[in-house]
């Protein structure tokens, strides 16, 4: 299936349109403060349940970070409603991406330019400009353990999240697709020269 989306200005149109396409998205607080878990999720509190964030069971939809992202768009608009200033945060491996994340303020542009003279010139795909003058780009997931950096300033994100455009950066620059705005869902996968050679399953 093929998502083209022209994404909304405003921060909470914009998160409902990705929901609303099926892509999970949480709230993310300007400062970065996570939101609270409730008690039976809080490791410090004395009525914590040891349990995986990926099989909480609790019901209240904003424990455990990124975990709590959504594709209910009822439940995306009550957050939004809630606070309408919040940035749009999307886990990558749950929506299927894995994303190179090059931060030219720490070097990122060297490093991706050390690696491409090692590797070659990487596959393009779907690209996000941060605001804050670094680059996205957002790969499909290979599906196995990827490093977490490959460089100065050049970070995998894949367990972890990004922020999508409308998003305000730290630097009070907007995140924003590159191109013509709009998001596309992408098909280009990780680059094979970046993947961990899987052990054989002897
Ligand atoms: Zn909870
Ligand atoms: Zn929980």
């Amino acid at each position: 299936m093929t998502v083209d989306l022209r994404i909304p200005a405003e921060l909470p149109a914009a998160a409902e349109t990705y929901a609303a396409a099926g892509i999970k998205v949480f709230r993310v607080r300007r400062n970065k403060t996570p939101y609270a878990n409730c008690a039976r999720c809080d490791q410090k509190s004395s009525l914590y349940i040891p349990h995986r964030p990926a099989d909480c069971r609790c019901g209240v939809p904003t424990c455990h970070g990124f975990w709590a992202a959504t594709t209910n768009v009822d439940l995306v608009r009550q957050w939004w409603r809630e606070e309408p200033d919040a940035n749009i945060g999307a886990p990558c491996a749950l929506n299927g991406w894995a994303v190179l994340d090059i931060d030219p303020r720490h070097g990122g542009d060297q490093s991706l330019a050390v690696l491409e003279q090692r590797v070659g010139v990487l596959p393009g795909s779907v690209m996000q400009l941060t605001g804050g003058g670094g680059l996205h780009i957002v790969y499909r997931t290979p599906g196995v353990v990827l490093p977490g950096g490959l460089g100065p300033g050049l970070d995998v994100k894949h367990n972890g999240y990004i922020l999508l455009a409308p998003s305000v950066h730290s630097s009070g620059g907007r995140y924003r697709w590159s191109g013509h705005g709009r998001f596309l869902q992408p098909t280009v996968g990780w680059p094979a020269v970046l993947t961990p050679r899987q052990r054989s399953a002897a």
